[in-house]
């Protein structure tokens, strides 16, 4: 018999580290990406890019793969494909495992101000601020918008927009480390921090150097995804999965 096959949807740090995991106990191991970045890290095992068609191709796939459990651990912010996932393990009875870090808290020392979108971060920005934007290239149009907001934006793949000249775009990937963080909001005079609360360390050093410079920060909150055995790290996911599928 084939061994039990394990999805992980993924497109995160953690997703890379739960499949190497997994692989490394001797698991079948596909890795779904979006393909939406040009060279992404690639986790042990096999992967595969590019949308299912909904929930009803993940659905298909599923049964056409073999799949005997699935785990979500794609980004906090990508409701669409949780959503697609609960709804098709729904449907085909199959076990849905999410990795879900733990989101940042602010402290007693961070000025931080929630928005529940990022259209309404880019609105609550105050006139004329300096801004550092860290939230992806395909929800910076609503800042752009803002001709009296001008600032650093910083991505992973360049973006499919013109950036006017008041605006500083950077190329990088994560982890940063608090030095060159500080050292940013400094070269770039930032007034205003803006991000996704994603949690986990690798993007937390901008959070770190905000605070050390009394940067106040404008905080996307996390959407509502649907409910799901939840684990907030790659280890206790991959304890579970070897559970489930132990004989
Ligand atoms: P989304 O809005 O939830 O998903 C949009 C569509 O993209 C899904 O309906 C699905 O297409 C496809 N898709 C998303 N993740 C996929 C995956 N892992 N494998 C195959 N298809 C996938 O997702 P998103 O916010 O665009 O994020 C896309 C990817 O980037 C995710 O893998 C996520 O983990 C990663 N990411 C997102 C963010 C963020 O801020 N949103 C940040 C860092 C990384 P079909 O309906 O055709 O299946």
């Amino acid at each position: 018999m084939p061994p039990d096959r394990i999805l992980i949807l993924g497109g995160t740090r953690d997703a890379r580290e739960l499949a190497d995991m997994l692989v490394a106990s001797g698991h079948s191991v596909i890795t779904s990406l979006a393909g939406v970045t040009q060279n992404p890290e690639l986790p042990a095992g096999e992967v595969r890019r590019g949308g299912f068609g909904g929930a009803e191709g993940l659905h298909a796939y599923l049964r056409r793969e073999s799949v005997a459990v699935v785990a979500d651990a794609t980004h906090p912010f990508a409701v669409r494909m949780s959503a697609n996932a609960d709804a098709a393990c729904r449907e085909a009875g199959l076990p849905l495992l999410r990795l879900e870090r733990a989101p940042w808290l602010a402290t007693v020392d961070d000025r931080w101000l929630p928005a529940a979108s990022v259209a309404q971060a880019a609105a609550l920005l105050p006139e004329r601020a300096r801004a550092f934007i860290t939230i992806g290239r395909n929800e910076i149009q609503p800042f752009l918008s803002r001709e009296d907001v001008s600032g650093l934006a910083r991505m992973i793949e360049p973006p499919e927009i013109t950036f006017p000249p008041r605006w500083t775009l950077l190329l990088d990937r994560p982890p940063f480390t608090v030095a060159y963080e500080r050292l940013l909001m400094t070269d770039h005079a930032i007034t205003w921090l803006v991000t996704k609360n994603a949690g986990g360390r690798a993007t937390e050093a901008k959070l770190i150097a905000a605070r050390e410079l009394g940067i106040p920060v404008i905080m996307v909150e996390r959407p509502v995804k649907p409910p799901a055995q939840s684990f907030a790290t790659a280890g206790e996911l991959a304890t579970a999965v070897r559970r489930l599928l132990s004989p």
